[in-house]
């Protein structure tokens, strides 16, 4: 592929919009072009793919634009000359950032009404009327959830990263209890021992834990004794005065037991995720997770009997081999299983983009697309309501990820880690430090390995204290 620029220096705008629609490999050459005249700005594309030829361009007036503004001209043209050469389903048009919703959210701050939140995305950013309308409830539902934030209020995130086999699409290092259970005792120390230090920090910045997360991997993985020594050392060593949610992956159905459910209720957990992905054993099987449909179904049966935690259930539209029939079947499938919460993530394309051909990718694409529209659809008339989504940055068809979940049942640590306006203080191997003030961001990361996480635990702990100085 060969990008040329005259008169602008916007190549990953160019890329961005290119990758929605394209395999980014591919033989095509592109142009483009930004022309001046007094306050007319004229962007112009023109992409060459074989013998296939396509032009798109837009003029703007604009007394003195900032980059967003340019880029986004820029965008506009690669995606009217994409669009002429591609059937891809793009329903986000030119919003390629991984907060959809931060735009509504924006404008409802600045007391703009539906249907001028509406028209702007729809105009500005060429997004679909139903993503549009989607982007919109979430950012009213955000917006209400973060007027009650506490002061001084942090997330707490404990990564675990075991699980007890490998999902054959996992784009985490995690690693298989049965191939490194050498390492699981000290991990847990090392973890004990950060959390602890961590704890010294918060105290001194006079940070009150709002959500604590424990996640991964599958933090039920763990042996109950473990889990539980885990648990009161944070709720021990943190200021919980304020908690309001405290949420524990059990992802694999195959870790429940009454012990670990009962280690978690004593502890005052109060959100549980169980992560079913498909009610397709078949599919189960294909992808290395070693459970089964009945596993699923017992661990809620399990979980339901205590009533003090709220239940998230965990799917994926586009696994490998699955129909929209298959997905169709899943969800319904959980929802008789009535979970407070399900999320709906789509399958990452970006490596199996790479081994399909186009008319594959396209109706990869377009399905996932109906994947996530017939769940949106099905989800809404149940009763529950988009709450939080994200997007995959340069993935096929850039879908989105959906939280939803009746009234009262949202988790506020996904919405605060979504909008960036609440440090997290993350502790565990992979495990990543947000930390923010103001407007502004720094993030620290501990390494992903377990044995990596072990033998450098002093110098982690070193190395946040330092970053944490930010926060003074
Ligand atoms: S459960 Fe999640 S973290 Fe664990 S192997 Fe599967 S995808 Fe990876």
């Amino acid at each position: 592929m060969k990008i040329e620029l005259k008169g602008h220096s916007f190549e990953d705008a160019v890329r961005q919009i290119l990758q929605l629609f394209f395999d980014i490999n591919s033989e095509f050459d592109v142009i483009t072009e930004l022309d001046i005249e007094e306050n007319i700005y004229i962007a112009k594309a023109k992409i060459t793919l074989g013998t296939k030829q396509a032009e798109g361009e837009i003029k703007e007036r604009f007394s003195s634009p900032d980059k967003r503004q340019i880029s986004d001209l820029i965008k506009k043209s690669v995606f009217f000359a994409c669009r002429k050469l591609s059937d891809m389903p793009a329903p986000w048009g030119i919003s390629t950032g991984i907060r959809p919703a931060k735009t509504a959210r924006m404008m409802l701050d600045e007391d703009k009404n539906d249907s001028e939140i509406l028209r702007y995305m729809q105009e500005e950013f060429f997004i679909t009327p139903q993503k549009a309308q989607l982007s919109l409830d979430v950012a009213k539902k955000e917006f209400g959830l973060l007027k009650n934030r506490v002061e001084n209020g942090v997330g707490l995130y404990i990564g675990i990263p075991f699980c007890p086999t490998r999902c054959s699409y996992c784009s985490f290092i995690s690693q298989a209890t049965a191939h490194n259970q050498k390492f699981v005792q000290p991990y847990v120390e090392a973890l004990l021992k950060e959390i602890e230090e961590t704890a010294r920090m918060a105290e001194d910045l006079g940070f009150k834990a709002e959500t604590i997360y424990f996640g991964g991997g599958t933090p039920t993985t763990l042996s109950p004794e473990n889990l539980n020594i885990l648990i009161k050392k944070v709720k021990k060593s943190f200021d919980v005065s304020s908690l309001k949610e405290f949420t524990v992956e059990a992802g694999r159905p195959d870790t429940f037991s009454d012990e670990m459910l009962g280690v978690l209720a004593e502890n005052k957990v109060n959100r549980i995720s169980i992560n079913p992905q498909t009610m397709n054993q078949k599919t189960l099987d294909r992808i290395g997770r070693k459970h089964s449909v009945e596993e699923t179904i017992r661990a809620f049966e399990m979980t339901k009997k205590y009533d003090c935690f709220s239940i998230n259930a965990d799917l994926i539209a586009g696994l490998p081999g699955e129909s929209i029939e298959d997905f169709q079947r899943t969800v319904s499938d959980v929802c008789e299983l009535s979970p407070h919460a399900v999320t709906v993530h789509t399958m990452y394309l970006k490596r199996a983009a790479r081994l399909i051909d186009d008319f594959e990718k396209l109706r990869f694409a377009d399905n996932m697309d109906k994947m996530v529209q017939y769940s949106y659809d099905f989800l809404t008339e149940k009763g529950y309501n988009p709450y939080y989504m994200y997007k995959q940055k340069n993935t096929l068809g850039n879908l989105e990820n959906v939280g939803f979940s009746f009234e009262g049942y949202e988790s506020l640590y996904n919405i605060y880690i979504m909008e960036e306006i609440q440090t997290i203080l993350a502790m565990g191997g992979g495990a990543s430090t947000k930390m923010v003030k103001g407007d502004r961001i720094e993030r620290v990361f501990n390494p992903k390995e377990a044995a990596d996480y072990i033998n450098r635990i002093d110098e982690i702990i070193d190395k946040k204290r330092k970053a944490l100085e930010f926060l003074r």
